[in-house]
């Protein structure tokens, strides 16, 4: 009560007088916004370390598979049994499981199906499919039998939730067992279906079994819906998976194929035995012995199961033709294989020694290929990558069949070793992989990137048309008319104007490429801990250049804004006004020519823009400057060329 009287008294007084002059404005009060601030990355913990390393505490799921298929060629129907041993290596004890049921895509109705029109690329061209899944058990708890508990599930589109009969504890394992046929599309989102040659059906099966989700560390469960344009998340494991199909069949699949003897004669295994010490390709079937009866082995059952064994992968997919040519080479004890009907285009005839030199300069070059075979199939699906097999169009040849063989095979190393999250990050395997294509083309080509047709180079036309988005984006999120450009184009020109460009010392850069490969090989690495890790091993803060290039549109402009001599008792001082008006700053590559003809050549770091968008370039010259250049080797993807030089008036 005494208080508030207080203050009213206080109120009551008569006003101040104004003081006789404003008080003094406020300083200008601002946040670092700068495009050299640093990059706000997730806080380091034991797991992902600020080095961009996996930490001591790092741990990963596990989900070792037995699939047992067949495949029905009349109705176009797979039916499968399938185990699948769940390793909890988890700090946390899980209640559910997530599992991922991609066939879902093709159910009336579908999220995809909303996303994409019928007849886009990722869409089932008014297919209507989907999982069937019989029933859904836990088989084995901590390796004990427990005698097939049936689990309730909860279907959410392409994820299947699975409630387990009891905790699974941090260490234990529980083993499932499923049931479940789907009828394959014709069109399968460009990543798998079917399609009929004179010879028969040709199949190329994937997302073909329902698989687990990944549970990790940053996000929990990872249950981003299969829409079409995001690939796949999967956690790592061994497979032995048995295919069954008409005798009249060959299969090639992700794995070592374990009953040679019963699905391959005589002649096709010493075939495949000389070609896996063979440089050059060896017909196992050739086009004249495609679809004869002594090109399968005699007598016995209607069916044939191919069974095979896979270590390590994410994922296992396969195709099977009646009417295959069979080729195959070997490099360094892998064998190389292609298998193409005899209508596909004729370039095909070169597709394992396109397939050799991918693997082989890969392996040369970054991360020695870990896997007994690469196979490439010649079907519907016009390019897709599954672990040890690839799928590219039948109509490709020459150069085409080349750069797409190549790309697929390139995922080999990104995402099938490096697993980084496809749906999430597809730069991280799209961009990173067609970033490895760019070398193993000119290799094989014998080609070098001529002035201003670098990657980076052409990257500007893009961005100056603005035809941009961030890369950090989700495979669904990119306009789809613009993936290629954001999440293939965009990366990979990227990390090629940072090695040759930016760093300016390939050596340097490809120290530090190989070393994120393998420190991540076999796990799941996020963008963070690709930045940190490039960083760690580099040697340099790079971001403004990660900000700028993967999560903006941030353009390259750097401009001469003027050029002015200065007269004094020491003689005669050149300074050259430099601008960068673009939001993403470049280290500055100038050539000066003096009025004696002779130029020079200087770089300035891109430490020059820390104080700002304007820096000037202040020397003594041996003659008067007559024009100054930047970048005369069109190397920066620079929007706007038309002020990068300035001559004498
Ligand atoms: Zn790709």
């Amino acid at each position: 009560m005494l208080t508030l009287a207080l203050v009213l008294a206080a109120l009551q007084q008569p006003a101040a007088t104004p003081p006789p002059t404003p008080a003094p404005a406020l300083p200008p009060q601002v946040g670092d916004t700068s495009p050299f601030r640093r990059l706000a990355l997730p806080t380091p913990t034991l797991l992902r370390e600020g080095s961009g390393r996996a930490g001591p505490r790092y741990w990963q799921q596990r989900a070792d598979y037995t699939i047992r298929a067949s495949l029905d060629t009349a109705t176009h129907v797979i039916t499968g049994r399938e185990t699948i041993r769940y390793s909890n290596n988890s700090p946390d004890t899980l209640t559910y499981l997530w599992l991922q049921l991609d066939q879902n895509i093709y159910r009336a109705n579908s999220r995809g199906a909303a996303l994409n029109p019928t007849d886009a690329r990722f869409a089932g061209q008014g297919f209507e499919g989907g999982y069937t899944i019989e029933y859904v058990r836990a088989l084995q708890r901590f390796g004990q039998a427990i005698g097939r508990a049936p689990l309730a599930t909860t279907v959410n589109g392409t994820v299947m939730r699975a409630e387990l009969d009891r905790p699974l504890p941090p260490g234990q394992n529980v083993t499932l067992e499923l049931a479940y046929r789907f009828e394959v599309p014709e069109h399968g989102s460009d990543r798998m279906g079917r399609e009929r040659f004179p010879g028969g059906w040709l199949y190329e099966i994937a997302q073909w079994y329902p698989r687990l989700a990944v549970y990790d560390d940053v996000r929990g469960w990872n249950t981003e819906q299969y829409l079409g344009q995001g690939e796949f998340y999967l956690e790592y494991g061994d497979f032995d998976v048995t295919i069954t199909v008409p005798r009249s069949f060959v299969v090639a699949a992700t794995g070592t194929l374990l009953n040679p003897l019963e699905v391959l004669t005589p002649t096709e295994r010493a075939r495949l035995a000389q070609a896996l010490k063979s440089d050059t390709t060896v017909a196992v079937i050739a086009k004249t012995e495609v679809g004869q009866a002594f090109t399968r082995p005699v007598g016995g059952a209607p069916t044939r199961t191919w069974h095979y064994s896979a270590k390590s992968v994410r994922d296992v997919a396969w195709a099977a033709a009646p009417n295959f040519i069979w080729d195959a080479s070997g490099y360094n004890g892998v064998l190389i294989q292609s298998l193409y009907p005899p209508e596909a285009n004729a370039g095909w005839a070169r597709s394992t020694e396109y397939a050799r030199h991918s693997i082989k300069h890969y392996s040369e070059k970054w991360f020695r290929y870990p896997y007994p075979t690469a196979i490439n199939v010649a079907g519907p699906v016009g390019g897709m990558e599954y672990p040890m097999i690839v799928f590219c169009g039948h109509r490709a040849g020459d150069r085409g069949l080349f750069g797409v063989t190549t790309h697929e095979l390139g995922h080999q190393w990104f995402p099938m070793v490096v697993g980084s999250n496809e749906r999430l990050y597809p730069w991280m395997d799209e961009g990173f992989n067609s970033f490895i294509n760019i070398y193993s083309g000119l290799a094989f080509y014998h080609d070098t990137v001529g002035p201003g047709r670098s990657p980076a180079a052409q990257w500007a036309r893009a961005a100056a048309a603005g035809r941009d988005q961030p890369p950090i984006l989700a495979a669904d999120r990119v306009n789809p008319a613009l993936l290629g450009n954001v999440e293939y184009f965009k990366p990979a020109a990227g990390l090629y104007l940072l090695r040759h460009h930016i760093i300016d010392d390939t050596t340097r850069f490809d120290r530090a490429f190989r070393e994120y490969i393998r420190r991540w090989a076999y796990k799941h690495p996020t963008p963070a801990d690709f930045f940190r890790s490039m960083e760690d091993a580099l040697g340099e803060d790079l971001s403004w250049f990660w900000r700028g290039w993967f999560y903006r549109t941030d353009v390259i402009d750097l401009a001469v804004d003027s050029v002015r001599v200065r007269q004094d008792s020491t003689g005669t001082t050149t300074r050259i006004f430099l601008a960068s008006p673009g939001a993403l700053p470049m280290p500055v590559d100038l050539r000066v020519t003096l009025a004696n003809g002779s130029t020079e050549d200087v770089r300035l770091p891109v430490e020059i823009w820390w104080l700002g968008n304007h820096y000037v370039y202040e020397r003594k010259f041996a003659a008067d400057v007559v024009k100054v250049e930047i970048d005369p080797g069109q190397n920066f993807p620079d929007v706007r060329r038309e002020n990068n030089v300035w001559t004498k008036p």
